[in-house]
């Protein structure tokens, strides 16, 4: 293993050179793409220290997005659960009502400097196919979303946000004709015009360097939740910090930056569904190693090797894979990732919008549902000044139907 670094190292760096974190990542694609690859690598490697790159993201960041996001301190509900101080990193205010436009910004002023002016993206839950048709409003470029079939059924308003917001939305009408499908599709787009087309991935998955290159434009949240708990509590780092976890961006985004402090206990919340021995989408508790996306990593899989259908009743963390640190990360012990079921996420919606008026996404809502036990857990080790920080990744209202059908 050509990485040295442990991962409660301060100078834990990873993935190294191609792209491993530990024995995952890399680049797992056709042939045809390797030179395409490549060409982004030394792209983002140029332009992700260059002054000028950096303060157009921050710019847009600033004047498009709406950051910084406030570091709310949840005083009612702290005084229900009875434990450490909980302050929300608000991502759920963030234009279009969630964290994912960090990083679509980040990727099209990539495909802009490197002169590619058609972009491709596939979406699963469709917030990620919105994200992306949102920046390519903002600098007019042809946006092309794959989506399975069955997706487009399911989430339908996403479907008509995209295309009112000019993209065209392929349908993807293969195999199961959801999200991996719908990969399959936008990556054989990338092969047949690997010269003028950038593909924007959604999460930190895919091929290397994806994962590190996500997961660097979603950092922002983490560096701001560090300056603002200073200011607030007068520390540099909270006790834990909590997260759910499909993909793992918005959990590696708020995770990344407290990676060298070890006395962060930080926890990945994934979908358990209808628990971890019923259909679920739980992938680092139950998958098995094998390639995805074009990456290592864990996936669930049955004997055969075939992507098994993920299921939480939130559409984003549907997902039967995860992206290649985190498996890193679970391995090495850094960072724990309990399943949530879909009752428990819910019982995390209610508790979140009573006490704080602010109803989440379901998907955050698995961040929630660990909250009760970790803040305790965290007065118990640390006394009633200790803090503990939760993502909040996006708002609820898309999934009110859902929320009003189970609840
Ligand atoms: C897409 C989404 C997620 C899951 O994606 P990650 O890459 O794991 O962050 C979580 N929360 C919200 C609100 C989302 O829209």
């Amino acid at each position: 293993m050509p990485e040295t670094a442990t991962t409660t190292d301060a100078t834990y760096t990873a993935p190294d050179a191609n792209g491993h974190f530990g024995s995952y990542g890399g680049a797992f694609v056709p042939e045809i793409l390797h030179p395409v690859l490549r060409e982004l690598r030394e792209a983002y490697a140029h332009y992700k220290d260059e002054p000028e790159f950096d303060e157009e993201v921050r710019s847009l960041l600033r004047e498009y997005a709406g950051r910084p996001t406030p570091l709310t301190y949840c005083n009612r509900l702290t005084d229900e659960i009875g434990g450490a101080r909980i302050y929300a990193k608000r991502e759920d205010l963030l234009h279009t009502g969630a964290h994912k436009l960090n990083n679509t910004i980040g990727q099209i002023l990539l495909a802009r400097r490197m002169g590619k002016d058609r972009i491709i993206a596939e979406t699963g839950a469709g917030q990620h196919g919105v994200a992306t048709a949102t920046v390519c409003a903002k600098f007019g470029m042809d946006c092309i979303v794959y989506m399975g079939t069955e997706d487009m059924e399911r989430q339908r308003l996403n479907v008509e946000r995209m295309r009112l917001l000019g993209a065209e939305v392929r349908p993807a009408t293969s195999g199961s004709q959801t999200l991996k499908d719908a990969t399959n599709e936008a990556i054989r787009d990338w092969v047949s015009n690997p010269a003028d087309t950038f593909y924007i991935i959604g999460s930190v998955v895919g091929p290397h360097p994806y994962p590190m290159m996500v997961r660097d434009f979603h950092r922002v949240i983490g560096e701001e939740t560090r300056e603002q708990l200073l200011e607030k509590e007068g520390r540099k780092a909270p006790d834990a910090i909590a997260a759910c976890v499909g993909g793992g961006s918005n959990a590696l985004g708020i995770f990344f930056p407290f990676i060298g402090d070890p006395g962060v206990e930080m926890v990945g919340a994934e979908a358990a569904g209808e628990g971890l021995d019923g259909r679920n989408a739980a992938t680092l508790s139950n998958g098995t190693p094998g390639v995805l996306h074009g990456a290592m990593s864990v996936m669930l899989q049955d004997d055969a090797g075939q992507v098994e259908i993920a299921h939480s009743l939130s559409a984003g963390l549907d997902y039967p894979g995860v992206g290649p640190e985190h498996a890193h990360l679970r391995d090495t012990g850094r960072v724990s990732y309990p399943g949530v079921t879909d009752e428990e996420a819910l019982e995390g919606v209610k508790l979140l919008s009573e006490t704080e008026g602010i109803i989440p996404a379901l998907e955050t809502a698995h961040a929630v549902a660990i909250l009760p036990d970790l803040a305790r857990r965290m007065a118990d080790a640390h006394g009633d000044d200790a803090v503990v920080i939760f993502n909040c990744s996006g708002r609820g209202d898309k999934d009110m139907d859902t929320i009003a059908a189970n609840i």
